[in-house]
Protein backbone atom coordinates (compact mmCIF):
# COMPACT_ATOMS: atom_id res chain seq x y z
CA UNK A 1 0.00 0.00 0.00
CA UNK A 2 1.33 3.12 -0.55
CA UNK A 3 0.10 6.57 0.42
CA UNK A 4 0.01 9.64 -2.33
CA UNK A 5 -0.35 12.66 0.50
CA UNK A 6 2.08 14.98 0.51
CA UNK A 7 3.13 17.32 3.34
CA UNK A 8 3.61 20.62 3.32
CA UNK A 9 6.94 21.62 4.80
CA UNK A 10 5.70 24.94 5.85
CA UNK A 11 3.11 24.38 7.90
CA UNK A 12 2.62 20.70 7.75
CA UNK A 13 -0.27 20.23 6.30
CA UNK A 14 -1.15 17.07 4.73
CA UNK A 15 -1.94 17.35 0.80
CA UNK A 16 -2.81 15.51 -2.69
CA UNK A 17 -1.29 18.23 -4.55
CA UNK A 18 2.17 19.71 -5.45
CA UNK A 19 1.44 22.96 -3.55
CA UNK A 20 -0.07 23.22 -0.03
CA UNK A 21 -3.65 24.42 -0.56
CA UNK A 22 -3.31 26.80 2.54
CA UNK A 23 0.37 28.55 2.14
CA UNK A 24 1.26 27.64 -1.36
CA UNK A 25 4.43 25.75 -0.48
CA UNK A 26 5.67 22.96 -2.41
CA UNK A 27 4.91 20.23 -0.60
CA UNK A 28 7.18 16.79 -0.73
CA UNK A 29 6.35 13.19 -0.34
CA UNK A 30 6.66 12.08 3.58
CA UNK A 31 7.63 8.49 2.46
CA UNK A 32 10.23 7.06 4.97
CA UNK A 33 13.17 7.13 3.09
CA UNK A 34 15.70 4.75 5.84
CA UNK A 35 14.73 6.58 8.87
CA UNK A 36 12.39 4.92 11.68
CA UNK A 37 9.05 6.12 11.53
CA UNK A 38 9.07 8.36 14.82
CA UNK A 39 12.42 9.75 13.67
CA UNK A 40 11.22 11.03 10.07
CA UNK A 41 9.36 14.29 11.03
CA UNK A 42 11.97 15.21 13.75
CA UNK A 43 14.51 15.32 10.90
CA UNK A 44 12.43 17.38 8.73
CA UNK A 45 11.10 19.70 11.34
CA UNK A 46 15.10 20.34 12.43
CA UNK A 47 16.08 20.90 8.80
CA UNK A 48 12.93 23.35 8.58
CA UNK A 49 13.87 25.10 11.66
CA UNK A 50 17.16 25.49 10.39
CA UNK A 51 15.51 27.79 7.06
ZN1 LIG B 1 1.51 24.99 3.82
Amino acid sequence: MRTLMFRCGECARYTLGKECPKCGSATQSPLPPRYSPEDRYGKYRRMLAQK
